[in-house]
């Protein structure tokens, strides 16, 4: 289990490294701003969504790693998705963060976002990994408030 454990440290630092989808969207149709006060990441996410389909999509941002990777990871996820498909990874992303760390997560259900199932055990890293999520929500609901974790 360790092992596993390692690789998916790696999949993250990696990814905190060299963000997926890092930058402007300049032909974004619409975008949303998220803030975790209690870590102090930030970040934008710019989407463009063609008919029912997020055909592009970007984020910008300063955070802790945990808030980049997870950002990195999302975008990578639900780009060239349709927006239902993006909600239901949402779901199922949402899930498996509040999963009880005792308890197994579906692997098969997030894919490569189980590489965040480790921050069940420090419930305010569950936050850095939840705002590049609740912001995906807040830009495909073009709501206008900044998304907040709290
Ligand atoms: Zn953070």
């Amino acid at each position: 289990m360790q092992d596993l454990n390692d690789l998916y440290q790696e999949v993250i630092l990696d990814h905190n490294r060299r963000p997926r989808n890092y930058g402007p969207l300049p032909d974004a149709t619409q975008s949303a701003k998220g803030h975790n006060p209690l870590c102090g990441d930030k970040l934008t996410l710019s989407l463009k969504v063609e008919g029912d389909r997020i055909t592009g999509i970007s984020f910008e941002g300063s955070g802790c790693a945990i808030s980049k990777s997870s950002a990195s990871l999302m975008t990578d996820a639900v780009k060239g998705h349709t927006v239902d498909e993006a909600t239901e990874l949402f779901d199922k992303f949402h899930q498996m963060v509040t999963t009880p760390i005792d308890q197994p997560v579906d692997e098969e259900a997030v894919g490569k976002l189980a590489v965040l199932a480790g921050v069940r055990e420090f419930p305010a890293r569950v936050k850095c990994a939840s705002l590049a999520w609740h912001t995906l929500k807040a830009a495909l609901t073009k709501t206008t408030e900044p998304a907040k974790t709290e």
